[in-house]
């Protein structure tokens, strides 16, 4: 597989992808090696994944560098990804002793009812490029943890960091075949679902979140699907700070390209201050720095897939011709990149506000009220976050109550807490991460009864 940095278009490195068979002989191994992972205490596996841990620190700047190289992503927030999943990593093995022993439920009249966690088996993790180390250590942490053995596929835009992923956990201690990587694209992902594993653990689209649903729901194992976002914003007529909110609120929507599963990717603002916060905003967006990634400076680097270009100008032309203004952007500069851009005068009948754009592209509509907010942040079919910005709590409580996401935020967006369950509804997918809720799904729950 020949492996390309998207900003400058430069051959990085050949990778030797896998094949039906090394997929199948790594299957067999880590078989025999799951189960001599899980007779290890859990003191033991926890110790192996603070080293891991450690080495992540060690190696910032290569790892990171690595991740730029082959995304585009700036460093300075390739760097922050790292040191972002460190600290998810540190809740783990914080709590996942806690939350996998045995707990005794009830015991009176001579009996006891127990319920104990053990580990699915064989698991598969099929992961996004783009927050490669955060969205692997919510799957493939806790699943070693919990004394699962892991067959992990990097997206092939980010396959030299799952090479770098899985040297550390070797380093740090992690059996040869407890953590497995897998190389290549869809048609070896494709392999792994018609293989025999215990769990399959994606992130990605959701398409090919659906397709995966279909191919492994009769075998009947546990499926769990991170999957995109169509994620709204409101910004009620209460907000007396603008200027403060507008650039948290662009970062919201910039950071990373806006390729974040949870970035902000539309905007309702109230009739009474809809100018007002459009001059702030585009304040903001224009001091963001576009250009090399490697350099200090940059806000915004290459997209990681170069051919993402055609689709976002296939939305701001879509946009256009029905009517939208151009505030800033619109096009790309160079190959690869896409500038920052602002669209006002859009509505739902234009695409930019209803399919997931997945890069540096944002809408702002104009709303009367706080209960058109309501009908247009929730005319979707995706339920990852929802964000409203007002003074007034309880005012923001009564819109947030009514949308039917995962997530939701009061005077803030994209952020993501390991203490909190991680999870998306309708077309942003299944199941969950992260929180107690997300240590125990690589598990079976066992229930006991026992009279004494
Ligand atoms: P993608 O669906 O194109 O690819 C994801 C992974 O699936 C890759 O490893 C890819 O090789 C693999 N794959 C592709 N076809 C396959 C097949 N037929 N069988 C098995 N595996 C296959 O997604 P992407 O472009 O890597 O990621 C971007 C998407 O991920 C966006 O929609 C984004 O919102 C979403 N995402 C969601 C979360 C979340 O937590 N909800 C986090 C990050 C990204």
């Amino acid at each position: 597989m020949k492996i390309f940095n998207p900003a400058t278009g430069q051959f990085i490195k050949d990778i030797e992808e896998d094949t039906i068979e090394s997929i199948s002989e790594k299957i067999g191994y880590s078989r025999i090696s799951q189960e001599e992972w899980a007779a290890k205490t859990i003191d033991h596996r926890i110790e192996v994944i603070k080293t891991f841990s450690k080495l992540l620190k060690s190696n910032i700047e290569l790892l990171a560098n690595d991740l730029t190289s082959e995304v585009g992503k700036p460093v300075q927030q390739a760097e922050s990804e790292i040191k972002g999943a460190v600290q998810r990593i540190k809740f783990f093995v914080e709590h996942c002793k806690q939350y996998l022993q045995n707990e005794t439920v009830f015991e009176a009249h001579g009996v006891r009812e127990m319920i104990s966690y053990e580990p699915l088996g064989l698991v598969c993790n099929i992961s996004a490029w783009n927050y490669p180390f955060l969205v692997g250590v919510n799957v493939f942490i806790p699943a070693l943890i919990a004394g699962n053995a892991v067959i992990y596929k990097a997206s092939e835009f980010a396959t030299i960091t799952g090479q770098n992923i899985h040297r550390l956990l070797l380093e740090a201690g992690v059996p040869k075949n407890v953590f497995q990587p897998v190389i290549g694209k869809g048609d070896i992902g494709e392999v792994l679902l018609k293989s025999e594993l215990d769990g399959y653990f994606f992130t990605g689209s959701h398409k090919t979140g659906l397709h995966i649903s279909e191919m492994v729901s009769h075998k009947l194992v546990p499926l769990q699907l991170e999957l995109g976002g169509k994620d709204p914003v409101y910004i009620a007529d209460d907000i007396k700070d603008i200027k403060s909110i507008s650039g948290s609120i662009a970062d919201g929507a910039f950071y990373n390209n806006g390729q974040s599963c949870c970035a902000i990717e539309r905007i309702y603002v109230h009739e009474s201050i809809h100018d007002k916060f459009v001059t702030e905003f585009l304040k903001h967006v224009k001091k963001f720095k576009v250009g090399d990634p490697f350099l200090e400076e940059t806000y915004l680097g290459s997209l990681a897939r170069p051919q993402h270009v055609d689709f976002l100008q296939s939305q701001v032309i879509n946009a256009k011709t029905q009517g939208a203004t151009v505030e800033m952007g619109g096009k790309s500069p160079q190959r690869g990149y896409f500038s920052p851009t602002v669209l006002t005068n859009v509505s739902h009948s234009m695409s930019i506000m209803k399919f997931e754009s997945f890069g540096p592209i944002i809408g702002i509509q104009k709303v009367s009220s706080d209960e058109e907010a309501i009908h247009l942040m929730q005319d979707t079919d995706y339920g990852l976050t929802a964000s409203v910005f007002s003074d007034n709590e309880a005012r923001a409580n009564t819109i947030l109550k009514q949308m039917k996401t995962g997530t939701v935020y009061w005077n803030c967006s994209d952020r993501v807490s390991p203490y909190l369950p991680w999870s998306g509804r309708n077309n942003s997918g299944l199941g969950l991460t992260l929180s107690h809720l997300g240590i125990r799904n690589f598990t079976h729950p066992k229930a006991w009864h026992m009279k004494m």
